[in-house]
């Protein structure tokens, strides 16, 4: 029996070019009530072996930004522009053909759902193998080894026995583990995982996310988890972007962003969840407001109306003038805070309330 096995990696990239190099990216959509800019000029890099966390609440763009990566977006009502180079090969307006190809074997998606993800009508060796024919031209046979491989690869118990039941068969936990083998039965070099394990207890969740890292560390594939939790974050991320309405508005190592972040925005995000160290006497801080609506965000700062600092910025800069990142900073921020006051304020305002 003869396993087919991906071709051996291409040479390494240089550091002048990353594995994923995602620039000025913008996501339109056309809709009855206008436009919507769902994503507004994002960079970003991903190297080999690294994961990113992309972070933030529902409607800042996390989503839209993979599925433009993927190529799945709806092309009659969706713009994208910007530049987005996998491993060197341009995918902003590239064919169908050419996407639908580059899906599965060079890059895939674990979805949050795998109830949704999987068919109710095929036995989970099928929808393991089905990929693995499509673009490894494996036969019927040897993707069914692939898929009983792959199965106990995830953790599967009695693999040979499994791969013949239906997705009902299985619980939330393993289900999961199905849709991991099915979207890494061709080793792809990106993995992007939509909140993999938001409906799962924490028990599982923690049990996935090592699955996940284990699974990196033998294929050597690039990771882009998104999510809304910190925990994951936390647990399996490298480096972490936050977004907020469409646009970084902070990036750093996963430490920098947990450690001493820099933005109110991910102060917020920090502040409102719950810690098991917490004292009861220290209530969580959601943080004000609501996401602003795409079809026409605020001027200046996105997240200016939210702000409890804007008092803290001279003159009305908060909410005429768009902060950037600036160029360059591996730790950066987009504000107009200083670099003395995002520390201070930190340290003496919001940490104190994250014990
Ligand atoms: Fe707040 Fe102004 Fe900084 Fe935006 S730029 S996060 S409104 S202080």
């Amino acid at each position: 029996m003869t396993i087919l096995t991906k071709p051996e990696a291409e040479p390494v990239d240089t550091p002048s070019q990353p594995f994923l190099s995602v620039r000025d990216l913008y996501v339109r959509f056309s809709t009855e009530d206008g436009t919507v800019k769902a994503v507004d000029g994002l960079s970003f890099d991903l190297e080999r072996g690294s994961t990113l966390g992309i972070v933030g609440e529902s409607g800042s763009g996390k989503s839209v930004t993979n599925l433009a990566i993927l190529g799945l977006h709806n092309p009659r009502n969706t713009e994208v522009r910007g530049e987005i180079l996998l491993d060197g090969q341009e995918l902003t307006g590239a064919s169908e053909r050419t996407l639908s190809h580059l899906r599965g074997k060079k890059m895939a998606m674990i979805f949050q759902d795998s109830l949704a993800a999987l068919s109710p009508y095929y036995t989970v060796g099928r929808q393991i193998a089905e990929p693995y024919i499509a673009h490894m031209g494996a036969s019927r046979k040897e993707a069914k080894e692939r898929a009983i491989e792959m199965l106990g690869k995830v953790g599967i118990p009695q693999p040979r026995e499994r791969v013949n039941d239906y997705p009902h068969q299985f619980s939330g936990g393993m289900r999961q583990r199905v849709m991991i083998a099915m979207s890494l039965v061709c080793n792809p070099d990106l993995i992007i995982a939509d909140e993999p394990t938001t409906a799962l207890d924490v028990t599982v969740q923690a049990q996935i996310l090592d699955l996940l890292k284990e699974l990196q560390q033998e294929t050597g594939s690039a990771i882009i988890i998104i999510t809304h939790d910190l925990g994951v974050v936390a647990k399996v991320a490298d480096d972490v972007m936050v977004m907020y309405a469409g646009r970084c508005v902070e990036r750093g190592s996963v430490r920098d962003i947990l450690r001493t972040p820099e933005h109110p925005y991910s102060w917020g995000l920090l502040g409102s969840i719950p810690r098991l160290t917490s004292s009861v006497d220290v209530p969580l801080s959601p943080i004000p407001g609501a996401p602003p609506s795409l079809l026409s965000p605020p001027p200046g700062c996105p997240f200016h109306p939210r702000c409890t600092f804007t008092g803290e910025v001279a003159g009305d800069i908060c909410s005429t003038a768009r902060p950037e990142i600036p160029a360059g900073l591996r730790h950066g921020s987009a504000c107009h805070l200083t670099a003395e006051q995002k520390q201070t304020f930190f340290t003496e305002q919001i940490k104190p309330r994250l014990r």
